[in-house]
């Protein structure tokens, strides 16, 4: 873990293809995880936003999920308890219709295996969207179904949809997820965050 962070830090794997986005961004790895963590945060990748500002989550999103997990931003930011490790590590750049790429699949192929493996304190599983859980959870089946089925993985992992504005309709249409998911997920997030034999 010591020699992988800083070679993460570095990556340029998807130099070229950032180039031939519209933004012609370079490549800028976001990295916020240390060994030692006990909850991890499997997200998609970085908006402009993260990109710009190098810390994952600083936006509305972040609030969102923020509030989802009842963490401050000081115990959400704490890598020495949490670990934030999405997808891809880079903001992939927009589509012709303005929304965020997908993840490239390589930086998964390429980092997640030994990063995953680096971190083996972790007792809570967070899985944001879609590509984050057919990763961990090698399903095929689409968020709303996956989320639905939340029992079947918690209190270890508790697949989450993305907590994007995108996705207000969706919350709205399944108030299940707020008044049965949501309370026990932040139950699950304060034991581990608080149990220091964790460390
Ligand atoms: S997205 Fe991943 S593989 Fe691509 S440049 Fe960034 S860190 Fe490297």
């Amino acid at each position: 873990m010591d020699d992988l962070i800083p070679r993460l830090a570095a990556c340029e794997i998807c130099a070229e293809r950032f180039a031939a986005t519209r933004t012609a961004h370079r490549p800028n790895p976001v990295v916020w995880f240390r060994p030692g963590a006990r909850l991890l945060i499997a997200s998609q990748a970085p908006g402009m936003r993260v990109h710009e500002a190098n810390t994952p989550f600083w936006d509305q999103s972040g609030k969102r999920l923020r509030a989802w997990l009842g963490l401050d931003e000081t115990a959400f930011y704490d890598r020495s308890r949490v670990a934030i490790v999405p997808m891809a590590f880079c903001f992939p750049g927009y589509d012709a219709k303005g929304s965020d790429l997908p993840p490239p699949p390589v930086c998964a192929r390429t980092w997640r295996t030994p990063i995953l493996q680096g971190l083996d304190r972790v007792r809570c599983t967070i899985l944001i969207g879609g590509y984050a859980q057919k990763w961990h959870l090698g399903t095929k089946a689409g968020v709303t179904e996956t989320v639905r089925d939340w029992r079947a993985h918690a209190p270890e992992v508790f697949p989450l949809p993305h907590p994007s504005w995108r996705n207000t309709a969706w919350l709205r249409k399944n108030p299940w997820f707020e008044a049965e998911l949501l309370p026990v997920l932040r139950a699950r997030v304060k034991e581990v965050m608080n149990d220091d034999a964790a460390r």
